[in-house]
């Protein structure tokens, strides 16, 4: 990792020098996961301290420095810390919330491997995160803490793979795959590259956010050996990306791989335009293009981030036409059930009439569109 000199003011807390702050090991070390070890770097509140004793039975908590140091320690409603430290709401239970929301299980055609669209699967290949998001949808398997016993059984996923010349598109999730060492993932990229139908590879992941000091340059000097390779990250918020976030992202762009964005819609966190505004454009400063916006998955525990379904439209209102294109993001609800990601779309069709279409534009004005006959 190059030196770039500059220690966040939290770093004294530790007595960090800034080649252990630089090291993602160092980080791993020292995450934060009780509410003593929080406590010495935040003034935690009675509700944050009351959650802290309870919620690991349902998910681990977990926060690298990293993280920590860019909540703001003076403000309770720090957008970042509601992602990452819970509050008592975490442990109720509400009749419209699922241990499995998006009904994955149901298309677990082997332990870890989510085949439910026809070309491409999911393949959840560890059950660590770098941070723990209060709001994880896999909460019932991640951080070991979860009700659902973790396995991936490998060799049975690469024989399925082999299986089933359909799959063009294999996505590595989890957990976070960039937690497994560069060898492990390394040997993992190879075999799935050994598949001659399998065309894409991608990696779901939040370290790029979490834990940029993992980004090295051996760990893109490999990845670039499995090109095509894209990467989707996980950011909800721009405070995330400081200079420690852009620079681990440049490197991966610089490494001939994609970059692109899954956000999740957070009561508290980013529901404004405002915040998603500048989320956006931040995120295109780090040469990442905005992909998914996603409704908060109704998972037990997490009513108090969703917002109505409705906001999150109002929200691409906002951004489509008034920003770049680039930099808008598609709006969906992973459907309860195993339905999969529907996009939601605000309407620009008025009406349709024989021999023309009424439009409404950004701004909206009605516009007429002349249908041409087809023959
Ligand atoms: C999200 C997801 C994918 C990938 O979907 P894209 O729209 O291609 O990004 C694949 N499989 C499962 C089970 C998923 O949830």
């Amino acid at each position: 990792m190059k030196e770039n000199g500059k220690l966040p003011s939290l770093a004294a807390k530790w007595g960090a020098t800034v080649e252990q702050w630089q090291d993602a090991a160092w980080q791993m070390r020292h995450a934060c996961c009780t509410a003593e070890e929080l406590e010495r770097v935040l003034q935690l509140t009675l509700q944050e301290r009351a959650a802290l004793q309870q919620v690991g039975q349902r998910l681990a908590v977990r926060v690298t420095p990293h993280f920590l140091s860019l909540i703001d320690p003076a403000n309770a409603a720090d957008p970042l810390r509601r992602q990452v430290i819970p509050l008592p709401e975490e442990l109720e239970s509400h009749p419209e919330e699922l241990v499995d929301p998006c009904g994955e299980q149901k298309d677990e055609k082997v332990p870890g491997l989510v085949h439910r669209y026809p070309d491409r699967v999911l393949l959840l290949c560890t059950d660590r995160c770098a941070t723990y998001c209060r709001y994880c949808t896999r909460a019932r398997m991640v951080s070991g803490k979860g009700r659902e016993r973790w396995h991936l059984d490998w060799d049975g996923a690469l024989k399925y793979l082999r299986d089933h010349a359909e799959v063009r598109d294999v996505l590595l999730s989890g957990g976070d795959p960039l937690l497994l060492t560069d060898e492990r993932l390394d040997t993992m990229l190879s075999e799935l590259r050994s598949i001659s139908h399998i065309e894409f590879l991608r990696i779901g992941t939040r370290v790029p956010i979490m834990l940029p000091q993992r980004i090295t340059p051996a760990l893109c000097a490999m990845l670039h050996r499995h090109v095509p390779l894209f990467i989707s990250i996980h950011c909800n918020h721009p405070h995330e990306l400081g200079e420690d976030a852009e620079r681990a992202l440049g490197m991966l762009a610089d490494s001939g791989i994609p970059l692109g964005n899954q956000s999740v819609l957070l009561r508290g966190v980013n529901d404004s335009a405002e915040v998603q505004r500048a989320l956006v454009h931040r995120l295109l400063q780090c040469r990442v293009r905005p992909y998914y916006l996603y409704q908060c998955d109704p998972v037990v525990g997490t009513r108090h981030f969703r917002t109505h379904p409705q906001e999150g439209i109002d929200i691409i209102s906002a951004l489509r036409g008034f920003t770049s294109g680039y930099a808008v993001p598609q709006f969906v609800i992973d459907a309860p059930g195993g339905g999969g990601k529907v996009p939601l779309n605000p309407n620009y069709v008025v009406a349709e009439e024989p021999g023309r279409l009424l439009l409404r534009n950004f701004r909206g004005g009605i516009y007429e569109y002349p249908v041409t006959p087809q023959v």
